[in-house]
């Protein structure tokens, strides 16, 4: 049996590589390193796929968040929700703007803000809310928005998880995460669903305003060269990774199948154990399974992720330790933050190895040991 990865990247890319490979000595032989053609074109890809009429590139998943932010024009002290059960990244970038991150707690079964405690977090000072697309799963956006839009909040969606995910809204309409709220965030990390050979990430919106001044905003806050209107940063996506992730665009929604179909043979497997609850799949979205996370229930979950390591299956907690008992966030006076589904989360989930690469084997292997180990 082939050895098992929390991600295989590896194996993914000997499957494309003659079109990779292609596409890099292309971009070396133009020596268009920076803003070459590939970057727009993968952009405009992009864009088409998410339904959105603005793709901005950048650097990473945390600068599009950060650059997001900086455009919504907030003062030192606005309070932005977002959850603490989240990465860091989320909340981070908030703090590092002067900004108030300001934690709400999520749902115990989707993992992604709860939006009945997210109307509880909200006060005069609240200007935006950051849902996160937790594991690949969309958040409610159809609560959240009314909520943001009965208190006039921007919405940003940290879609780094969950690029392809598609939300149903009631009216029978569907969209795709990151094009519902006013911008959304992405991340091109090697073992995200879209991932570069390296760093990367994007900003989609509809908003033609908004849209503008992230572009100036990621380019030193200038729009003609060397005059710069507003104080920015330097974040690009570089122009071998827009040429990567143009292909590897076309496979995303295989890719996700591929995910999906890994995460049915997991379901089918634990379907039986009142041990395991596998993950709920809101019936108002379409999962892409970024994360295939297990709740485990009286289970010494120390124990299983020592016994599966000792059978070279890898497993990972996805966050071991939620934003509002991180260290870096002692100032903000958290001892008053009371997020119990959050804790109860972080002590109780484990992801298992999910990627586009798996084979039954692997998987036979993985769900007989959880097992094993959990009903012995
Ligand atoms: C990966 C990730 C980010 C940050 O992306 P980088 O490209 O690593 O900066 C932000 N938010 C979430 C939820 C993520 O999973």
């Amino acid at each position: 049996m082939r050895p098992i990865q929390m991600v295989d990247l590896k194996k993914q890319y000997h499957h494309i590589s003659d079109e990779i490979n292609k596409a890099v000595l292309d971009v070396l032989e133009s020596s268009a390193f920076i803003n070459g053609p590939a970057v727009h074109e993968f952009s405009e890809n992009l864009a088409a796929y998410l339904g959105v009429k603005h793709v901005i590139p950048c650097a990473n998943g945390t600068d599009a968040l950060q650059i997001a932010m900086m455009a919504l024009g907030l003062k030192p002290g606005d309070e932005v929700i977002t959850p603490s059960f989240t990465y860091i990244a989320t909340t981070e970038v908030v703090a590092l703007l002067r900004l108030k991150p300001v934690f709400a707690e999520v749902d115990k079964q989707g993992f992604c803000l709860d939006p009945e405690q997210l109307e509880k977090a909200i006060t005069p000072r609240t200007k935006a809310i950051v849902p996160v697309h937790l594991y690949g799963q969309p958040a409610p956006m159809e609560e959240i928005l009314s909520i943001a839009e009965k208190h006039g909040l921007h919405v940003i969606e940290d879609n780094a998880q969950a690029i392809g995910a598609m939300y149903h809204f009631e009216n029978g309409k569907s969209s795709k995460t990151g094009s519902i709220g006013h911008i959304g965030t992405t991340s091109f990390f090697p073992s995200k669903n879209l991932g570069a050979y390296g760093d990367g990430g994007a900003i989609s919106t509809n908003d033609d305003q908004l849209a503008e001044k992230m572009r100036m905003i990621a380019n030193h806050g200038q729009q003609k060269r060397y005059y710069h209107d507003m104080v920015g940063c330097n974040s690009r996506l570089d122009s071998i990774q827009a040429a990567i992730l143009k292909i590897k665009l076309e496979k995303l929604d295989a890719y996700i199948e591929a995910r999906r179909a890994v995460a049915d043979y997991y379901d089918q497997a634990f379907e039986a154990s009142e041990k395991i609850k596998t993950p709920w799949r809101a019936p108002y979205g379409k999962h892409v399974f970024h994360q295939y996370t297990l709740q485990l229930e009286n289970v010494d979950r120390d124990g299983l992720q020592k016994f599966l390591a000792e059978k070279n299956i890898p497993s990972m907690i996805y966050y071991p330790v939620p934003g509002h008992r991180q260290k870096m966030f002692d100032t903000l006076d958290n001892e008053t933050v009371d997020l119990p589904v959050t804790d109860w989360l972080t002590k109780r989930v484990i992801s298992l190895p999910i990627h586009t690469e798996m084979d039954k084997d692997q998987l036979a292997y993985i769900t007989q040991s959880v097992l094993e180990y959990v009903h012995n």
